[in-house]
């Protein structure tokens, strides 16, 4: 089995990544980082959610970052702020034994005065929402004109939220002679397009789905009659009772009226959705990661690739239109080696789309009864 000794990595971040107790690389970091360390190439990484991509760029770039300099040198641009929080997180755990290497977020809903003044203060890596960083751009109060290495992380689902004019745009800023990573989970339209745009030759590598420390995720769907979804999910979070979950809704509504009334009937509830203050959404994210809240009910954009560990089952409340959808959501739980289950709970019309996510995540579906349905099912 590979080791992180040989991949090129160096002292400080062996050290760092012993501390954190990753014991073999990742498919994606075995593939990513020496090509990375060696070689001033572009790079497009296909791997899905839980692969541990943070690390297959956040290492290499760690490594390349000059810290007696104080300019900007790394852009990693993410869709979501907590994202950008947990890459900013990530990084300076990997980068703990390295002296001088300061890391910013970069988001939107806190003080931007206050992040400007940051950078200021030299940041040789900066993590950044797209709309943040362009308007931080515009006004003057970040300059990457000079930076080496730009990563486009989830490139898939910026697009997806439509931040391709702004990434346009701020790369537009970057030096043509910088190198892009981008890493993403699917290789929709958009994302070939960008990577055919801005990119110079990348080197190409794909993953399987094997996540992180070999993780299992399994996927149960429950039938109900349309109007007691509700009651359903009640069910389901009173048959387990130590159960840790996100609990996915299509809308924002939904998602603050699911919590709301779980939170009523006495179930450890939290929402997580857009339109919160970024103060409410830290502190629902603090309570869950402390496992003060057990049912986080949120929307995709919210949820995005949160990585909170010991998730023990994701709960589609509503189906989501796209597949991939479901795929980063189900990611939400079984990582790294952990066990996990995603449940769906469907009506009887919307069974199909339950085969068409089997024939994509080429894994079946256990049928399941809601447990003790005296009101339910019909
Ligand atoms: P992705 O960005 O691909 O969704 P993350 O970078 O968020 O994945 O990593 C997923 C989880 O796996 C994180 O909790 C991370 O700490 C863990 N992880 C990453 N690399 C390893 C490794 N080599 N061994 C064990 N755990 C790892
Ligand atoms: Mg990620």
């Amino acid at each position: 089995m590979t080791k992180f000794e040989t991949l090129g990595l160096n002292q400080p971040l062996l050290d760092a990544i012993s501390d954190l107790g990753f014991e073999t690389p990742s498919e994606v970091q075995e593939k990513a980082i020496p090509i990375l360390l060696e070689r001033d190439t572009d790079l497009v990484a296909l791997a899905q959610t839980g692969t541990g991509k943070t690390a297959a760029f956040g290492f290499p770039m760690i490594q390349k970052i000059n810290v007696e300099s104080r300019t900007t040198q790394g852009l990693i641009l993410s869709p979501t702020r907590e994202l950008c929080l947990q890459i900013t997180n990530e990084i300076k755990l990997y980068s703990k034994y390295l002296k001088g290497l300061n890391v910013v977020a970069i988001y939107g809903g806190a003080s931007i005065t206050e992040q400007a003044s940051q950078i200021k203060r030299g940041a040789q890596i900066v993590v950044a929402t797209p709309g943040r960083m362009k308007d931080m751009i515009g006004r003057g109060m970040v300059d990457i004109s000079k930076i080496d290495y730009c990563v486009l992380d989830e490139a898939d689902e910026m697009l997806n939220m439509g931040f391709y004019e702004d990434i346009k745009d701020i790369l537009s800023n970057t030096p043509e002679e910088k190198l892009t990573w981008l890493f993403s989970a699917t290789m929709p339209k958009e994302v070939a397009s960008i990577a055919k745009k801005f990119m110079d030759n990348p080197v190409e590598i794909t993953v399987g789905t094997k996540n992180a420390g070999a993780a299992t995720v399994q996927h149960e769907y429950y039938t109900v009659g349309g109007r007691d979804r509700y009651s359903a999910l009640k069910r389901l979070a009173d048959a387990n009772p130590g159960i840790f979950s996100v609990v996915f809704c299509r809308t924002k509504r939904d998602t603050q009226k699911v919590a709301e009334k779980l939170i009523e009937d006495g179930y450890n509830a939290g929402a997580l959705h857009g339109d919160l203050s970024q103060n409410q959404r830290d502190l629902v994210m603090n309570a869950f990661r402390k496992k003060q809240v057990q049912m986080l009910v949120a929307t995709d954009v919210a949820a995005r690739g949160i990585d909170v560990d010991d998730i023990t089952h994701v709960i589609n409340y509503q189906l989501p239109d796209e597949i991939e959808t479901y795929t980063h959501r189900s990611g939400r739980t079984g990582r790294a080696g952990k066990s996990g289950i995603s449940m769906v709970i469907v009506t009887r019309s919307e069974i199909r789309k339950i085969r068409s996510i089997e024939s994509k995540i080429k894994q079946e579906f256990i049928q399941k009864q809601i447990p003790s349905g005296i009101e339910i099912c019909e």
